[in-house]
Order: C-alpha cells, then structure tokens, then sequence
C-alpha cells in the first residue's frame, strides 16, 4: 500500500475502518466524446457508483461540467494537479478516458494515489506499458479494469455461453468486423504518437469477437494494412484485415476500418452457425442462430451496466469482468499483428 492511501484513506475501501460506501465516487479523466457524450449520462442512472470528479486540462470544461453535473471545486483537478487527487475521500474510482498513450501514465498516477482504476479501451499501444500499468495497480493494491462495455452486454455474452456449451458442436470458422467511416481529418486517432491507428480503436471489437466467440487465445496471425486516404492516415492504417489461428483448429476472418461502416460477427460450427450484427453497437446487439434463437436481450444502457458491474466487483471484493490483464490479452495480439504488417508473414503468439 502507498503512503499516500496509508495516510489519507483517498480509497476507502483500502481503510480497514472507513465505512462501506453505498455508492463509488468516479472521477473522469478526459471530458471528450466519450466521457460526454455517452460516460457521463451513464453515471446519471448508475446505482453504484456516480460522477464525484472531473480531470480535464480545459478550464471552460471545468466549468462546464461543474454546473451541469453538480461538482464541487474540491472535487476537480487538471493534468498538473491530479496528484492530489490521493487526498480527496470522495474519489475511489479513476477512470482514464484520455488517447491511448496516455493512459499508462494516468493509470500508475491513479493507482499510486490508491486509487482503483478503470481504463479506456485500447489497454495501452504496447504490451510492456500494459505490464507497467498493472504492476502499479498490484504494488498498490488497487484494482484495473479496462472498459470493454461490450462484455458486460448480455448479448454478447450470449455467444460466448453457445461455445462453452457446445451447443452446436466445435467452433470452426469466424468472420469478424468492426468499422465505421471516420471523416475526421486531424485527430488523435490518426497520429501514431498519441496511440492511433484503427487496429487499437475498433479493432480490438473485432479481436474480442473472435475470442468470446472461440473461448480461446489465437496462436498465429497473419495481417495486412492499408488506406484509401492516405493524405489522412500518414502515420497509422486505416484498415486492417488479420486472420487469426486458434488452438483447436477454429479460424477468424477480422476487418476493422475507418473507411468502411461494418460492424457483425457470424461464427460457424460444426453444426450450426450464430450472427450478432452489431457486434459492438451501445445497444441493441441483435442475432440469431441457426436453429431460430434470437439474441435480443433487453439492455438499458450498456455503459452503466459495465459502470455498475465494475463497481460492485470493487465493493465486494470479487473478480472484474475485465481486468487489466483481459487488455493486456488483447495488446499481446495487436503487436503480433503489427509485427505480421511488417514482415509479410504469420506471426507466432
Ligand atoms: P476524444 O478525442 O473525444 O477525447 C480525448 C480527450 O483527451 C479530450 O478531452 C482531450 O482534450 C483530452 N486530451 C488530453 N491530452 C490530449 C492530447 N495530447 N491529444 C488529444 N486529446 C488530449 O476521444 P474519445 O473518443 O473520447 O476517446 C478517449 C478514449 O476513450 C480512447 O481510449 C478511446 O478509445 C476510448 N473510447 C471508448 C469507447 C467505447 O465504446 N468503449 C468509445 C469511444 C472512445
């Protein structure tokens, strides 16, 4: 445990004597899309856990977010101050929703504040900051988990449920596919130093879809990236297309674009065959299979699902849907892909 959590009870819940809390303090780091448009909302119908704190780097967002959300003063901090945050008993949870390269150095700030942490998804851009960021989290003793909504969709967990049951027999081949068209022309999203590239971004929705869907973890893969906008993505590809290999034989056909609107997952079976299209949509992931199943569990709002899930498992103690190490899983591919792009060959996991 850090001096700074020993001494100031920041996290409670590492307080032996501090009282249960009934509901978590979050605080957002990074008032972009994200956090505004979708993270924001959720945390005004969660149960337990809700919006204590803001971390933004732009005075008029403080001040924004102040009034309409009720913060108070004590309660808001910007990249040079956010250290402090390990004194605020208000804050038990940070949630890192900056661009990728950031997220290793707010996730150790966090944990070294004792803090629990949750992280945007991708993970990070490189497995050895993955590594770095959960090993803060265990020398601190605090929790990471990475917000891959999805997998608390019940939908999604749906297909994960037809692999582990066999229901129709051994999964054989995958087509995987997440994508939409990005007309953003100077965005984090398109600079490699900021984390960039739409592999990290939709990608991983189409990774993750092969390995609910398979139960597995791929061992090779094969990759090739490309751009029809090559003005816009100098740095990093626009698409990426990998086929991935996994130990039992199954196979996954994945694409994943900032030039194309695509978003399904169809998985074949020995015996039988499942669609989910969307297969990362906020709501309504619909499907069917192949013997007249619908998927189409009902879902109020998928990010306070997650924001909720997450936080009872903090609560109580027991495992997160999500944590570090499920992003970790991911990034290990996302490097083999890249290193697949840039030898031409199938890479080893
Ligand atoms: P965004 O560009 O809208 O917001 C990024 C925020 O980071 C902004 O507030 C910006 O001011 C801040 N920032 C600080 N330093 C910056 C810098 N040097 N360059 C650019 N921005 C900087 O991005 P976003 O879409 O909100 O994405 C943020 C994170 O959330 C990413 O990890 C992204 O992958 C993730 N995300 C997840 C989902 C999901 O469905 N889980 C959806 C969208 C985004």
């Amino acid at each position: 445990m850090t001096g700074a959590a020993t001494l100031f009870s920041g996290n409670s819940l590492l307080a032996a004597t501090a009282p249960k809390k009934d509901k978590l303090g979050i605080a957002l780091v990074g008032l972009g899309y994200y956090s505004t448009d979708l993270l924001a909302p959720a945390l005004q119908m969660t149960e337990k856990c809700y919006l204590a704190g803001i971390v933004t780097g732009t005075p008029a967002k403080a001040q924004q977010w102040k009034a309409k959300y009720k913060i108070p003063d004590k309660n808001i901090y910007n990249y040079q101050n956010f250290d402090q945050i390990a004194n605020n008993p208000d804050i038990d949870v940070v949630y890192v929703v900056l661009p990728p390269s950031m997220h290793r150095e707010f996730v150790v700030k966090a944990a070294k504040a004792g803090k629990h942490v949750l992280c945007e998804k991708p993970m990070a851009p490189s497995v050895a900051d993955c590594e770095a960021m959960i090993a803060a989290c265990k020398d601190n003793k605090v929790k990471l988990a990475i917000g891959y909504r999805c997998q608390h969709d019940p939908n999604i967990q749906a297909v994960r449920k037809v692999a582990r049951d066999q229901k129709f027999g051994k999964v054989k081949m995958i087509t995987s596919a997440a994508g939409y068209f990005d007309a953003r022309t100077d965005h984090w999203k398109q600079k490699k130093a900021l984390g960039g590239g739409v592999m990290g971004d939709m990608g991983v929705y189409a990774l993750q879809g092969a390995r609910l869907a398979t139960g597995e973890e791929p061992i090779s893969v094969i990759a090739q990236a490309s751009t029809t906008r090559p003005d816009i993505y100098k740095e990093v590809e626009e698409t990426m297309m990998f086929m991935l290999d996994f130990p039992s034989g199954a196979r996954a056909s994945c694409q994943t674009s900032f030039g194309i609107n695509m978003n399904y997952l169809q998985v074949n079976y020995e015996k039988g065959w499942l669609k989910l299209e969307p297969q990362s949509g906020y709501l309504g992931n619909k499907g069917s299979m192949s013997d007249g199943t619908i998927i189409d569990f009902p879902l109020t709002n998928q990010q306070a699902k997650q924001l909720d899930e997450d936080c009872l498992a903090l609560m109580n103690q027991t495992d997160l849907l999500a944590p570090g190490e499920e992003g970790l899983r991911d990034i290990r591919v996302v490097e083999a892909i890249y290193q697949s792009v840039r030898s031409g060959k199938s890479v080893k996991i």
